[in-house]
């Protein structure tokens, strides 16, 4: 016996066909013996049509407004979950977050977790063979008793929450794609789905836009050390065996998991970037702050920053990256602080890429990126900017060479399917 969170997300969710195909998901695993709780997302569609409709009534809405429309969506597949899951027989209950309670802090629309006490849960478990079956994405503020929402993708976070709070064993994240793989296959059709990712990794992945979980989530997994296995909701419920020791999927888990690890594991990239240069900045103490604390109390968030060592000892150059949609704004905000930086002039480009060469294999191994620099200049791909970490670099480029880069270095690192 097992202890299980089920996630569900909008697509599994989108009507009540698919709604009686999850019942039959979760049947399979409370027939094996499982105990299980179930987090549901909205219908696909109805987050985006509640949030709409709260624009239209008033453009400026009040927050605590906004999450008492928008945390709807999920209450109304929790209750059609339980009912579909009631008329196959099985004891079920649904939860909407202030009922279990799921505390959350008061920042309406992108409120954080404070603590779940799962002990209802696990009782009616013991006592009742009951499924919970919850609503994601929401919570309470206790001081106000005002419902919150998490931002969103919210429910990912929701199930990762919820499973540390029973102890589950495992957290199923059903989706629409059957697992987090090397890159995009889109753009790589060669790519191949990583049987385990570790949670650092799955931050890098996640973070560059590998959009299968919410990055909160994967944070949460990691603090708690819950696994959380990501696989698809369009198998048939049927064909699934529930004993099986890993049925197709991704398994996120910590390092200590992963026995035979690749020096590379994946590969992300992001066109949505920007490079601001900001040139003959006086080589003296407080520049950097003077160009970056303007940008962050902008609540613009910085990614790489390069910065020259100044050859005559006074001026120096300094480059950074910026969201796309970020960059008007930066470039404001830089220039408004002109005399306070002091610098000579201001360049920046938009048509630029991020690539980014993920792995924990990276911290054992030396000369990783210097392979990538290669075979980058034999496909005459020039290099703007670099930034390292341990388990990770990253390669700003042009945008128009972006899927041959990640071709290139997705065949270099042995990555693509056999
Ligand atoms: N329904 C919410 C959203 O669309 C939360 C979620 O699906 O994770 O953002
Ligand atoms: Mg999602």
């Amino acid at each position: 016996m097992a202890r299980l969170v089920m996630k569900f997300g909008g697509t599994s969710v989108a009507n009540i066909e698919r709604i009686r195909n999850v019942a039959r998901h979760v049947k399979r695993e409370v027939d094996a013996g499982h105990e299980v709780a179930v987090v549901v997302s909205a219908m696909s569609g109805k987050t985006n049509e509640l949030v709409a409709w709260a624009t239209e009534a008033s453009a400026l809405h009040d927050a605590r407004e906004y999450d008492a429309v928008v945390a709807s969506g999920e209450q109304v597949t929790s209750g059609l979950l339980a009912i579909a899951l009631q008329a196959l027989g099985i004891q079920a209950r649904s939860w909407q977050g202030w009922q279990i309670p799921i505390k959350t802090s008061d920042a309406h629309a992108s409120a954080r977790i404070l603590g779940i006490d799962g002990g209802e849960l696990i009782k009616r478990f013991k006592e009742r063979k009951e499924v919970a079956v919850i609503a994601g994405f929401q919570g309470i503020h206790e001081e106000t008793g005002r419902i919150t929402t998490l931002g969103r993708g919210g429910s990912d976070t929701s199930a990762v929450a919820i499973a540390a709070a029973i102890h589950a064993d495992r957290c199923d994240i059903y989706t629409d794609v059957d697992g987090v793989y090397t890159t995009d296959p889109r753009v790589v059709p060669k790519a191949r789905r990583l049987d385990k990712v570790a949670f650092e990794e799955m931050l890098e992945l996640a973070s560059q836009g590998a959009k299968v979980l919410q990055v909160r989530s994967v944070e949460l997994g990691m603090v708690h050390n819950v696994r959380v296995f990501v696989r698809s909701s369009f198998d048939k419920p049927e064909d699934i065996d529930p004993n099986a020791s890993q049925p197709p999927g991704t398994l996120i888990c910590g390092e200590e998991e992963i026995v035979e690890a690749q020096v590379v594991t994946g590969i992300a990239f992001s066109k949505d970037e920007a490079q601001i240069s900001v040139r003959q900045i006086e080589d003296k103490p407080g520049v950097a702050a003077a160009i970056f604390v303007p940008l962050a109390d902008a609540n613009i968030n910085v990614d790489m920053i390069v910065q020259n060592v100044s050859e005559d000892g006074k001026t120096t150059d300094l480059t950074f990256t910026v969201p796309a949609s970020d960059y008007v704004r930066a470039k404001e905000t830089i220039s408004r602080s002109k005399d306070t930086i002091g610098y000579k002039s201001m360049d920046s480009a938009t048509d630029v890429a991020k690539v980014s060469v993920i792995g924990i294999g990276m911290r054992s191994h030396a000369g990783v990126a210097a392979q990538a620099f290669k075979a980058l200049s034999e496909r005459n791909i020039n290099i703007r900017a670099i930034t390292t970490s341990e388990i990770k670099f990253s390669l700003l480029i042009d945008a128009a060479y972006t899927e041959l880069a990640v071709r290139t270095l997705h065949t270099l690192y042995g990555l693509d399917q056999a």
